[in-house]
């Protein structure tokens, strides 16, 4: 251990599918870094989704919402497999990640999307793959159209059936996002883009107007704002101009999507979802690949990658998270590969072998 040796209690919730696999490689390179760096962890780990339902009969059993609510952080693996796909809704994988993320309060959905340099000519990855492509989306998480009363199903008196929801945000809510997005750019490169539909939507508005009154308290961050078609098209057609994004709900909720395929693999995306006062929850974008699962094929990247993120944006461990993060673009560079990175000239390993490369670069940390 270093100088200063630091503890954090961090709750592990592998889930299902190929989730205790890459959850194992992450822990592995949590504790390697740790000891190289002078962090030390005091791991929980409980069940979540799949795994609880067979286990204890709910997605989210109380000792693991207890575990997450005391912990520093919590990493998270993936949950939900064919097995619980005709479950009701209320005893879902699915649900009891819904629920942790409601009870732990965490508004601002943080996603990067980073092109690695070995991977942009790999064969296997898209065309529209472009090189540089560097930037944070920052999606509000809980409040907007999916949360917002009135909704509903009626009935006019002609008999026509009618549906509707609510786009509503508080001032409190965009304030909370706009300053946890501004300190995320102050960061990072300093340029900072909201994206709403303020000529047409009021609750964009609003955004807007809190935002460029925000912007006062933030002269180091170059604020821009774009409209939510314009930046759909944007996304595609020059991503590099982006460095954070800032969007609401459902906004974020596509656009977060379309960022992610501008870097070519799903296997190498992290995110973390973050609260005022609390414990974060970290973990890969993707879901829990029962198609591969327990065949040692799984991209372990992605959740080595939220690994990094909680020790950024969970503990304040930058130098640590920076570690673990050369070390990726290391083992890439090193030619090692999973099968769904793999192209001809690199090396095919599994999700266990590529954790013990991970490891040798964090490491030899160059
Ligand atoms: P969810 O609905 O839970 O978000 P999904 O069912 O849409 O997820 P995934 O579970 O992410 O989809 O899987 C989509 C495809 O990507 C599958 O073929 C899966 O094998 C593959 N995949 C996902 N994650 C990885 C990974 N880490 N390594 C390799 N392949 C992966
Ligand atoms: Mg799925």
């Amino acid at each position: 251990a270093g100088r200063h040796s630091k503890s954090y209690s961090v709750t592990l919730i592998p889930g299902d599918g190929i989730g205790p696999e890459i959850i194992s490689v992450a822990k592995d390179v949590l504790v390697l870094t740790g000891c190289l760096e002078g962090i030390k962890y005091e791991f929980n780990e409980v069940l979540m989704g799949g795994a609880a339902l067979d286990a204890t009969g709910v997605p989210l059993p109380d000792l693991t919402l207890s575990t997450a609510k005391q912990s520093h952080a919590v990493l998270l693996g993936a949950v939900g497999g064919y097995k619980w796909d005709n479950n009701p809704k209320s005893l879902k994988p699915e649900t009891g990640l819904l629920q942790l993320r409601k009870e732990l309060g965490v508004f601002a959905n943080l996603r990067p999307a980073t092109v690695y340099p070995p991977l942009v000519d790999a064969s296997t990855l898209k065309t529209h793959v472009a090189h540089g492509v560097d930037l944070m989306l920052i999606r509000e998480l809980t409040g907007g159209i999916y949360f917002g009363q009135p909704r509903g199903f009626g009935t006019y008196e002609n008999g026509e059936e009618f549906a509707f929801n609510t786009e509503i945000y508080a001032t409190h809510e965009i304030d909370r996002i706009a300053h946890f997005a501004f300190k995320i750019a102050q960061k990072r490169r300093g340029k900072l883009c909201s994206i709403d539909k303020a000529n047409v939507l009021e609750a964009s508005m609003l955004w807007r107007k809190r935002f460029l009154a925000i912007a006062q308290e933030y002269p180091d961050v170059e604020l821009s704002h774009m409209y939510v078609d314009n930046a759909s098209m944007q996304l595609i057609r020059d991503p590099k101009q982006f460095d954070t994004v800032v969007t609401n709900n459902i906004f974020g909720d596509i656009l977060s999507d379309e960022a992610s395929m501008v870097t070519g693999s799903i296997g190498m995306l992290p995110s973390a979802s973050l609260a005022d006062l609390g414990p974060g929850v970290f973990e890969p974008i993707h879901g829990s690949a029962p198609d591969i699962a327990g065949q040692d094929k799984a991209n372990p990247f992605a959740t080595v990658l939220s690994a990094a993120m909680l020790l950024r944006y969970g503990l304040g461990e930058e130098k640590a998270a920076e570690r673990i993060e050369n070390a990726v673009l290391d083992t890439l560079n090193r030619g090692f590969r999973t099968v769904d990175i793999y192209s001809p000239g690199t090396k095919l390993v599994g999700c266990k072998q590529l954790g013990e490369e991970i490891m040798k670069s964090v490491e030899s940390n160059v």
